[in-house]
């Protein structure tokens, strides 16, 4: 009997390099370069595994309906999407940061409704409203730190690494929302149809995770 393949879902960047020495854990490396390649299904060293390169945005949308077995993404991007469909797997401790409110030092956010522009829409709404805080949030799709100087928003809620790009536009961090890294998520329904195969795959990542 044919082997049935399982898809990995991965985007290109931080997270696809940073992922790179795990897969290789579990003998999976992919046979083009997605820098350099135009292709969007990548075959890897292993006949059974293939790699589809997509947004990371997109990723629990391709794991919930199937369409990738498995998927590497950010926490905020799941906390985000919900994780409908799908099990976080692992912690891959990969492309850490943190979800931040961020605004200007010397201006503290309004009592009443605070404006807030992102594109954590979600991920916002349900931090703002666990504490009690009205918000109106303003959603963008890039370039959050505008917002502020443009007078748009009192604030914004974005990923944080080095704090670099805040402040480089007057901007500082207000507020820890979480920590960030990259999980590991599989579909729910292939955790059941092909337990052996992600289980064994799983060990060997986990295990080159703890060697890190
Ligand atoms: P920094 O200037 O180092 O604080 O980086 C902030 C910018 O880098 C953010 O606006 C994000 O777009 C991006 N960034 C940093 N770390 C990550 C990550 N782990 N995942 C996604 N985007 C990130």
């Amino acid at each position: 009997m044919a082997q049935e393949t399982l898809t990995i879902a991965l985007s290109k960047g931080r997270i696809f390099k940073e992922t790179l020495p795990l897969l290789k854990a579990a003998g999976i490396e992919p046979v083009d370069d997605p820098e350099t390649s135009r292709k969007l299904i990548l075959d890897t060293t292993r006949d059974d595994v293939k790699i589809v390169i997509i947004r990371a945005t997109d990723v629990p949308t391709y794991v919930q309906y199937g369409a990738a077995d498995l998927g590497v993404t950010g926490k905020d991007v799941l906390m985000e999407h919900g994780g409908e469909g799908l099990y976080e797997l692992l912690d891959l401790h990969i492309a850490m940061c943190k979800l931040m409110v961020a605004g200007f030092a010397d201006k503290p956010l309004p009592t009443g409704t605070i404006h807030v522009a992102t594109k954590f829409v979600n991920c916002a709404r349900q931090y703002f409203s666990s504490q009690g805080r009205q918000v109106e949030i303003i959603k963008l799709y890039g370039s959050m730190e505008l917002a502020p100087i443009v007078g748009l928003a009192d604030c914004i809620v974005d990923v944080v690494d080095t704090g670099s790009t805040l402040k480089a536009n007057g901007l500082v961090p207000l507020e820890h929302m979480f920590d960030v890294s990259s999980r590991m998520v599989v579909n729910k329904a292939s955790m059941k149809t092909r337990n052996v195969a992600i289980k064994a795959m799983l060990k060997q990542i986990e295990s080159a995770v703890k060697q890190k």
